[in-house]
């Protein structure tokens, strides 16, 4: 058999058979639209020209495709269930805590073995020590493909046997990111309708990312314990000057839909009597529906 099988090749699939392929793995690709198995073929891949063939081939079937109904709908496409006991499937499609516990029983009751996992880097970045992906599933399935799945990331991180825990986290660092590009990118307007050199704005926001990392534990650690009274600057400060982003927005005639949208966050914060707390204390009217 082969060590093994990659089943998706878009931009994140085609990386991690290539990752395998470089340490030297004996490696079977299938992919929906075959011509994206060819690259891979030049580096010494097999091709499976059906999912079944793909699923024979190896034990480890890691999966990468656009989300998880792609997945549900290329293990139960024909034959390919029953092919599927005693192997172990490494989901690493993005999706929802929910999405891969309801995965897991679905394979579970088809005799196989399954890790969830979430990618935490770019396709350029796996094989290599910067790239991130966190598995969850049982601690003995982990250990077992820990030494293969180690060749994708150097930061492979086990965090623990809740299969739903990876695309939660996934999810927590996506909302992160979300506000990251809009901020910037709203940043960067301003930066243009004042005539300044955005790139130069990307490098002033560089030079201040030590402190963002500062920032993070201490929010992490407030929001864990429920401690938000002894802010260095108040949420009616911070809610006074996210307003002003409104403000700001329309007189340099550039949308303001996102500070419009955070300075609402800020305002429910100020009426909800959060005033005199840490600006984190947004968190006790995100939680509410
Ligand atoms: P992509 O380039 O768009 O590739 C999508 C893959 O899914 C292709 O292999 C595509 O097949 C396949 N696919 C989609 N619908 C399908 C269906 N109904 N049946 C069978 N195959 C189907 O996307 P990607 O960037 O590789 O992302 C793949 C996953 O990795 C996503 O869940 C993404 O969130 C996650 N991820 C990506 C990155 C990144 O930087 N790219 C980072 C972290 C996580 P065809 O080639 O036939 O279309």
């Amino acid at each position: 058999m082969s060590d093994v099988t990659v089943i998706g090749l878009g931009e994140m699939g085609s990386a991690l058979a290539r990752a395998f392929l470089a340490a030297g793995k004996s490696v079977v690709v299938w992919n929906r639209t075959p011509a994206k198995a060819a690259p891979l073929v030049d580096l010494g891949a097999v091709h499976a020209s059906t999912v079944s063939d793909a699923v024979a081939a190896s034990p480890v079937l890691v999966v990468c495709l656009s989300d998880y109904a792609a997945t549900t709908g290329v293990l139960s496409g024909d034959g390919v269930a029953e092919g599927l006991g005693g192997r172990l499937i490494v989901q690493l499609t993005s999706g929802t805590p929910h999405q891969a516990r309801a995965l897991e029983s679905w394979v579970a009751a088809h005799g196989a073995h399954y890790l969830d996992g979430a990618i935490a880097a770019w396709p350029r970045q796996i094989g290599g020590p910067d790239a991130g992906i966190l598995i969850v599933g049982s601690e003995a399935l982990f250990t077992v493909a820990e030494p293969l799945l180690k060749l994708l990331a150097g930061g492979l991180t086990y965090t623990g046997a809740n299969i739903g825990h990876a695309k939660a986290l996934f999810g927590a660092a996506l909302a992160y990111f979300a506000a990251h590009w809009i901020g910037f990118s709203h940043g960067a307007a301003i930066c243009e309708a004042e005539g300044l050199d955005v790139g130069m704005f990307g490098e002033m926001m560089a030079g201040m990312s030590p402190s963002f990392a500062q920032d993070l534990r201490h929010m992490g650690r407030a929001i864990a314990e429920d401690r938000f009274d002894k802010p260095e600057a108040t949420l009616k400060t911070v809610s006074a000057d996210v307003a002003r982003l409104v403000e700001l927005s329309h007189d340099l005639k550039i949308g303001a839909a996102f500070p419009s949208f955070a300075a609402g966050i800020f305002r429910r914060a100020v009426d909800a009597g959060f005033s005199a707390e840490e600006p984190c204390a947004i968190v006790k009217v995100l939680r509410r529906v």
